[in-house]
């Protein structure tokens, strides 16, 4: 067996053309410009840079790049192809230092180069989670500080008032995660999320803590635990537990941690859905390196970030 590296995908400029057209045109080659499919053929003759099209309709050329991450980007395909393997086959992330070494792009582009491809992490379109009854494990943790939150006049004595602050949820029965930046966790920030987020029918389960206290209002069931009083899992009920989530933050927090020190809150929402993307395309589901590499390229389409939204 020959190592996954040594594909051509991730050498040969033609061939990482070849590799992404296969995915994100794998119902037709369309026109980024005019929406026709399959009504376009290749540019031909030496002076023509791989990958161009040009479109029988509207008469415009292009490249699959065109509407990606990637359009604009002086960095060749097969580099991102590089880069793209490594945040998603690297179970903490991976540096943007780490990422200008490996790949011998500046520091600059790599750190703009890793945001687009948190972007193209992002999954917008999940099912509300808890469907027919399932468990919904919700809880939240703290990172870092926030700096945009000003120390003066803020009230002291909660130890998180100056953190990040996340909330994030687990389906138990998919096993998929999602993340939420917040300002605050309290019940007028938090429940209106669970609500957007998790069926009615659902069993949520959560800690003790004030801002949950009237979800059995709203769902199914609201089933807690007390961890000040070293409760882990009900007595009553082994279903009820917040572990699952647990375990989803303590990667979260190693990686953090270990990788991203001087993540700004801004930023912040980009790093929960490279954590939650990992986390919901795991090998534990099933899902291999190779196999998450493609689900991340699928979702390079539609997700253009420029350097003023990156900063
Ligand atoms: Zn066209």
């Amino acid at each position: 067996m020959s190592s996954i590296l040594s594909a051509a995908h991730f050498h040969n400029e033609e061939a990482a053309y070849q590799f992404v057209e296969s995915r994100i045109w794998a119902n037709g080659r369309i026109c980024p410009h005019c929406g026709e499919i399959n009504r376009s053929g290749a540019l031909g003759g030496k002076s023509t840079r791989i990958g161009v099209y040009k479109c029988y309709g509207c008469r415009k050329p292009f490249t699959v790049k065109v509407g990606t991450i990637f359009e604009s980007s002086h960095v060749k395909l097969h580099l991102w192809l590089q880069a793209i393997f490594l945040i998603s086959s690297s179970k903490k992330g991976i540096s943007s230092n780490q990422l200008h070494r490996t790949l011998g792009v500046t520091l600059k582009t790599a750190w703009f180069m890793s945001h687009r491809i948190r972007e193209a992490m992002r999954s917008g379109n999940f099912a509300p989670f808890g469907a027919d009854g399932g468990i919904v494990e919700a809880d939240e943790t703290f990172i870092g500080r926030d700096k945009t939150i000003k120390p003066k006049g803020e009230k002291k004595g909660r130890g998180y008032q100056h953190k990040n602050k996340v909330l994030s949820l687990v389906d138990r029965a998919t096993g998929k995660a999602k993340s939420f930046v917040v300002d605050h966790v309290n019940a007028e920030t938090i429940v209106p999320i669970l609500k957007a987020n998790i069926a009615r029918e659902a069993r949520v389960m959560t800690d003790e803590a004030g801002q949950y206290h009237y979800l059995h209002q709203h769902f199914a069931e609201h089933g807690f635990t007390r961890h000040s009083k070293g409760e882990y899992v009900s007595k009553t009920d082994k279903t009820i537990h917040t572990n699952t989530i647990e375990g989803f933050f303590s990667v979260f927090k190693r990686g953090m941690k270990g990788i991203y020190q001087h993540c700004s809150h801004n930023h912040l929402n980009r790093y929960m859905a490279e954590f939650d993307f990992r986390y919901n395309n795991r090998k534990a589901l099933g899902i291999d390196d190779a196999e998450r590499a493609d689900i991340l390229l699928k979702g390079v389409v539609g997700k253009r970030l420029t350097y003023e939204t990156a900063y």
